[in-house]
């Protein structure tokens, strides 16, 4: 677990210091609880232990929220810890008893260097206190790290993304993510301890069989199934898919057209039988 005494009350230096390839930056945050806006309104708040998130995809649309341009360009390369976060949360008096907060939307919470850091862990007992309804939402086996705490909360659900079953697509699009084995280990771990859990198929990339991805899918014994395909941004300022992605998409033929078809394909599998696991 994480000292308080490492994040609070004492400042940590704003000079960024470098996690293998990557800068981490320690800074106090002006909020770790935020109102969620558009497709993320109907959850009552976000919090973010981190900004930036090392995972780097090429596709994540958090990228366009980050201020600083050169910080937009380096996106994957740096990760802002809040260090003021645990002290934030504590002394918040916004009432989560039965609100449902999502960790995280613009970072992945369980990203390496939690593995070290442990900060999203030092929030967990807070949220657990205050009874809040949790949704995490990861990309990274190391969430299984937490099932200890995640037991303490009355109402929570996991979800994973798994985006492709194939790990060659996976390292074009996010190759700094786990492997789709590890993913689908841990969330079926997670349906096993007894969680409510879902896979997020978002962005949904090439696949090589999308039945036996989606057979795979039902063994994990999740409970709903979100599919999106690529949003393309239509303005200088919209949030959307980041041009790498677009472009690996476009070498592989990975057309809007072929897109839907996918979708609708995988779709129809998860749903089969009248299932209606996917939304
Ligand atoms: S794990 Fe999530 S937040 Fe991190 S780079 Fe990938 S899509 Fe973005």
């Amino acid at each position: 677990m994480l000292q308080l005494s490492l994040f609070d009350p004492n400042p940590a230096p704003a000079r960024p210091r470098t996690q293998g390839t990557a800068d981490v930056i320690y800074a106090d945050s002006s909020a770790i609880l935020a109102r969620p806006t558009g497709r993320l309104a109907d959850l009552d708040f976000v919090i973010n232990p981190y900004q930036g998130c090392t995972f780097a995809c090429t596709y994540c649309y958090a990228a366009f929220f980050v201020a600083e341009e050169e910080q937009r360009e380096r996106w994957g390369q740096w990760v802002r810890v809040k260090t003021n976060a645990i002290a934030k949360l504590r002394n918040s008096r916004q009432n989560l008893h039965g609100k449902t907060v999502l960790m995280s939307s613009a970072t992945d919470p369980y990203q390496p260097i939690e593995a070290r850091l442990e900060l999203t862990r030092s929030l967990l007992p807070i949220l657990a206190q205050r009874g809040a309804r949790l949704a995490v939402l990861s990309r990274s086996p190391l969430v299984t790290r937490d099932i200890d705490l995640f037991e303490t909360f009355e109402h929570l659900n996991i979800t994973m993304s798994i985006t492709t079953d194939s790990d060659e697509v996976r390292k074009l699009f996010e190759p700094q993510c786990a492997s789709i084995d590890r993913r689908f280990e841990a969330i079926s771990r997670l349906s096993r301890e007894g969680f409510k859990t879902r896979i997020n198929v978002s962005p949904l990339l090439p696949l090589n069989d999308a039945g036996a991805f989606a057979e795979r899918i039902l063994e994990t014994g999740v409970s709903r199934v979100h599919i999106n395909t690529f949003h393309e941004a239509s303005g200088p300022f919209a949030s959307g898919t980041r041009q790498p992605a677009l472009k690996i998409a476009r070498e592989m033929g990975w057309t809007e057209g072929r897109r839907e078809q996918v979708l609708a394909e995988l779709r129809g599998y998860l749903n089969q039988g009248g299932r209606q696991l996917a939304a």
